[in-house]
């Protein structure tokens, strides 16, 4: 065990080789991948609970855009006979349950101190360590930090006059109540339209008074097509597992959707309407993902495309100055994130709804009563914030992490993230950042990277001592060449053109409110993305140094 080699070196007891901050999916898979290899490893979780996202998230409507049963951890057969999906995308409950289940299944409760918040984390140069503060005033030492603290993990609220003076109930969507509420005969409001705004307006809109939802820049959506999985069908899916991961580890999404390997100009007009008329009705995100490649890639292809998806919402939402707000005019289809939905558009069909759009008549300020826009001014007994997150490095931002020389992660990062693969920070030695800023999770259906990720981490720190080292940081040359190889990855796309939280953009949080000049996200595939950490692996790690 590590823990003996370092008590020979005389460490302090309250020590753990490897500390992992954050128990989502990604921490408890990280977790459990140390734990089996016997290192003294303790995670550190500020909810009372596992499941990050899945254990916050509690507002109505919210579950997966990914299928279930590729969403899932693929490395335990035992967890793959046992666990039965009830639905092809299962809901948060669910998914809690599923992560309950993991964590009970490999006793990773064992190694968690719920509960607790980290405060900062400081490198300590002499002994090779890292020293972390947690907020209740004690201090555990590590050898290898390792965070896996979410890319959605902290919500942000608007900057808006008067935020505190309203007299209902008012919640960002992330800090729904865990209790529930009763929204019956109330009138509610909505301000967001992102992937979370879009399911809490679907899911609610026929279960209270009156819902307004308020929207500044409208996304293109399209159809979720859920359905329950029968006990045949999961029976099936599970014959089948070994080929569906094997899929989802090929394609560049990490999904069983993989882009049309025809090209958008060596097919006619008609075979693209009749592929686009398919995937608009199949479930999931082969609408985004099993298109042709030249639709986000070339600004005509894209055009035509969104033109079709202009269509379908023209045709379901019934008020025809409805439909036209309801149309991005800013960008064109999956530049941003698709919201995939369950009749969104037809919930404004219903006489209890109005769309409100913030483009035409912005926020002034939230009054005691609700909002007041430039021309109007509404009364509301809830109003729900569905206004996204400091994406990414807000995360970080929260904890003072110090490496070399005393030197401030945030102020590393005030231009934007610069990482090694996502995974390490030069001058942040023994830090290692899953799914972090630059991770090639941002282009995949993440349980498929957290898997990767974890793997290659467990391998490296599995290295470190068996060779015994310990200490390693990212070469300055190696993480500005990652930058640039993720800018490029970026530029060859027209999501260059996003303005949205995957280039960390956030107009509520100060310093994101214009966009940064480094890259956020690696979009080169999932594929693509393991890859290079295998060769970096077989290359002696190249591009770390190791002391
Ligand atoms: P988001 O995509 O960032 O959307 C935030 C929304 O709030 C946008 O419509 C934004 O408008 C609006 N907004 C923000 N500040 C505002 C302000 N001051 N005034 C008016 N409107 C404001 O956040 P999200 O919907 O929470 O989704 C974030 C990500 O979480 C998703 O992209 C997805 O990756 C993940 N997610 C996944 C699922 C799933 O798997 N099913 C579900 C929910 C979320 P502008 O666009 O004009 O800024």
């Amino acid at each position: 065990m590590a823990n003996s080699f370092v008590q020979n070196n005389g460490v302090a007891s309250d020590y753990h080789e490897v500390v992992i901050v954050g128990v989502g999916m990604t921490g408890m898979c990280q977790l459990h991948y140390l734990k089996r290899e016997g290192v003294d490893v303790l995670a550190l979780e500020r909810n009372s609970e596992v499941g990050g996202t899945w254990y916050n998230n509690r507002y109505p409507g919210c579950r997966f855009d990914s299928e279930s049963f590729t969403y899932a951890y693929s490395f335990s057969q035992e967890v793959l006979e046992e666990w039965d999906w009830s639905e092809r995308f299962a809901a948060q409950n669910e998914t809690l349950r599923y992560t309950q289940f993991v964590a009970d299944k490999f006793d990773l409760r064992d190694n968690i101190e719920f509960n607790v918040s980290v405060k900062s984390a400081h490198f300590q140069e002499t002994e090779n360590l890292w020293k972390i503060r947690l907020e209740d005033g004690r201090s555990i030492e590590c050898r290898y930090l390792i965070t896996s603290i979410g890319a959605l993990s902290t919500p942000t609220l608007p900057r808006f006059d008067g935020l505190d003076s309203f007299k209902g109930e008012s919640f960002h969507t992330f800090h729904w109540p865990h209790r529930g509420i009763n929204l019956e005969g109330k009138r509610v409001a909505v301000i967001g339209s992102g992937s979370t705004g879009v399911q809490v307006v679907s899911e609610i809109a026929d279960k209270v008074g009156h819902l307004t939802v308020l929207q500044r820049r409208p996304n293109w959506c399209a159809p979720l097509k859920n359905g329950k999985i029968s006990p045949e069908e999961m029976s099936d899916i599970r014959d089948r597992y070994a080929e569906i991961f094997e899929t989802c580890n090929s394609t560049h999404g990490g999904f069983l959707h993989d882009a049309d390997p025809r090209g958008f100009h060596t097919v006619t007009r008609e075979e693209r309407l009749a592929l686009w008329e398919k995937l608009y009705d199949e479930p999931g995100f082969g609408i985004w993902l099993s298109n042709f490649k030249e639709i986000f890639i070339e600004e005509d292809a894209n055009a035509e495309f969104s033109e079709f998806i202009a269509g379908k919402i023209r045709q379901r939402v019934d008020d025809p100055a409805v439909a036209e707000l309801l149309i991005p005019k800013d960008h064109g289809f999956g530049i941003q994130r698709v919201p995939l939905e369950t009749k969104y558009y037809e919930i404004f069909n219903r006489d209890n709804v109005n769309l409100v759009s913030l483009l035409d008549e912005p926020i002034e300020r939230i009054t005691e009563s609700g909002i007041k826009t430039e021309t109007a001014e509404y009364e509301f007994d809830v109003i729900v914030y569905a206004t996204g997150f400091d994406a990414m490095s807000g995360a970080f931002d929260q904890i003072d992490f110090r490496g070399v020389g005393g030197q401030k992660l945030i102020d590393k990062w005030s231009d934007g993230p610069m990482t090694y693969m996502g995974m390490f920070v030069s001058g942040f030695p023994n830090m290692i950042t899953l799914l972090g800023p630059q991770t090639g999770s941002y282009s995949t259906n993440f349980p498929r990277a957290i898997e990767a990720v974890s793997s290659w981490s467990t391998d490296f720190v599995l290295h470190m001592r068996k060779n015994g080292k310990i200490r390693f940081d990212a070469e300055a040359a190696a993480e500005e060449a990652w930058c640039e190889e993720s800018q490029a990855s970026i530029n060859q796309r027209l999501l260059r053109n996003a303005k949205s939280w995957f280039h960390g953009f956030n107009a509520n949080v100060k310093g994101h409110d214009t966009l940064k000049p480094r890259p956020y996200i690696y979009v080169g595939g999932n594929p693509k993305y393991v890859r290079r950490l295998t060769d970096i692996k077989n290359r002696d790690y190249e591009g770390v140094t190791i002391t």
